[in-house]
């Protein structure tokens, strides 16, 4: 069960979650993220640090820290275990003030971002002694481990964290630390932003669990952008391919990541609501469920290149050298399209868009268009459904398309549209494909 940042941002908000895991006798591991805002603050205190200006980063380091101190007046009663926190937060921050006095670097940009779940899950863990509720707190830092190419090591995580559950066989709740790791180095790192979700994946992967639950403030993954659109609902049921298309074209509920650990290792994924726990939610399975149209999601912030060349006309090769530009840049292409004589490709980091432009136009003239936006229909068997096609270009008649991606799979359908377009975009597939 991984609860997120603002399941846990107040205290009845962390009360409730110690509700939750106590509902019922099953054996279980908790994952939690830091308190909502916290990674945020941590940041900025990190950032107050890179640019030497230490007098920031005390003031936010002190504000962060009072912001704790009222957290747990508000979660805890009884004096002993609000000394108990007093100490852990004393011990936290102290750290966090004595590196004012430390040369900023790398590594201790990790270990401050580290900061926040392990707050979180320490106060959390003293909350559960107060209700005396036993459950033991594992440290991520002994089990969750990456390579040197920021990757999990599966096998490792499965080996460490079954010995660790051996060593405490009767327990029936554990909790860990979300989003932090050991890389390969052996020092403090993480998973990136949002990674959490992927921690929980992971984990319930390595101990082969019956679910991985995420649990959030939205009643599973919805059909369309809820920010956006007015009228939009939960989806029942997803394959682990649609459910990876959606959360990497912009449905914000999953980190992308964490899905190929449960497919790969086949554990269901349920997303559930705290502020609604009886909620369905959505679960992701190996099975679709049903055929058709299941969600639309937008993502921001596209990059489009476009390499026309007449070398290109009945050449081969040429895609391979427009690659290898991409692969030396370490920069991922989302979409692609191609003609007889140009190709356009889309991009989500722009990074190194200078180098890879200069050594693109060895192959022909380049043009690009930035602040796009890709918007992803995404389903089971969509190319086989009737009318998929006729329903999206019909909906979508006033807005100029700048690329369309359709057959790289049989779960999705990618538009390339300007940014400006998107809201007009989405409310007119919500219309047209779930008549909502
Ligand atoms: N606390 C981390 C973040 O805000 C990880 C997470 O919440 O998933 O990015
Ligand atoms: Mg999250």
């Amino acid at each position: 069960m991984k609860f997120g940042g603002t399941s846990l941002g107040k205290p009845h908000r962390m009360q409730e979650v110690a509700n939750l895991i106590t509902r019922d006798e099953e054996h279980k591991i908790v994952v939690l993220s830091a308190l909502s805002g916290t990674t945020n603050a941590l940041v900025e205190i990190s950032e107050s640090l890179a640019s030497t200006d230490r007098s920031l980063a005390k003031q936010q380091i002190e504000a962060l820290h009072t912001h704790y101190q009222n957290f747990v007046l508000e979660l805890l009663s009884e004096e002993g275990s609000r000394k108990k926190a007093t100490e852990i937060l004393a011990e936290h921050f102290e750290f966090l003030t004595i590196i004012l006095k430390i040369s900023f670097s790398q590594a201790l940009n990790r270990d401050i971002l580290a900061q926040g779940e392990l707050l979180s899950t320490k106060l959390f863990s003293i909350y559960l002694e107060e209700l005396k509720v036993g459950h033991i707190l594992l440290p991520a830092l002994d089990f969750m481990t990456i390579d040197s190419n920021d990757e999990p090591q599966v096998g490792t995580i499965k080996v460490k964290l079954a010995q660790l559950l051996n060593k405490n066989k009767g327990t029936i709740i554990f909790i860990t630390q979300g989003y932090i790791s050991r890389n390969a180095k052996g020092e403090v790192d993480n998973l990136k932003r949002g990674g959490s979700d992927y921690s929980a994946s992971l984990i319930a992967a390595a101990i082969n669990a019956t679910v991985c639950e995420i649990w959030t403030d939205i009643d599973g993954m919805h059909n369309n952008d809820p920010r956006v659109v007015e009228k939009t609902k939960a989806i029942e049921q997803l394959s682990f391919e649609e459910a990876a298309e959606l959360a990497y074209f912009g449905a914000k509920i999953l980190h992308p990541a964490s899905i190929w650990p449960a497919q790969f290792f086949n554990v269901p994924v349920r997303l559930l609501n705290t502020l609604q726990p009886e909620a369905k939610g959505t679960l992701i399975t190996e099975k679709a469920g049903s055929v058709g149209v299941k969600a639309v999601a937008a993502k921001d912030g596209i990059t489009a290149i476009k390499i026309k060349s007449s070398r290109m006309l009945l050449a081969y090769g040429f895609l391979r050298k427009v690659f290898e530009v991409f692969e030396k840049h370490r920069t991922s292409i989302d979409m692609i399209t191609t003609s007889e004589v140009a190709v356009s490709i889309t991009i989500d980091d722009d990074v190194h868009l200078p180098e890879i432009l200069k050594e693109l136009e060895a192959f022909g003239t380049v043009e690009i268009d930035t602040n796009h936006t890709i918007v992803s229909i995404v389903g089971n068997e969509i190319a086989m459904t009737k009318d998929v096609m006729k329903k999206i270009f019909d909906a979508l008649e006033p807005i100029p398309v700048r690329m369309v991606s359709y057959g790289g799979s049989r779960h999705n359908v990618s538009l390339l549209i300007a940014r400006a377009d998107k809201e007009v975009t989405l409310k007119l597939l919500n219309k047209g494909l779930f008549n909502l």
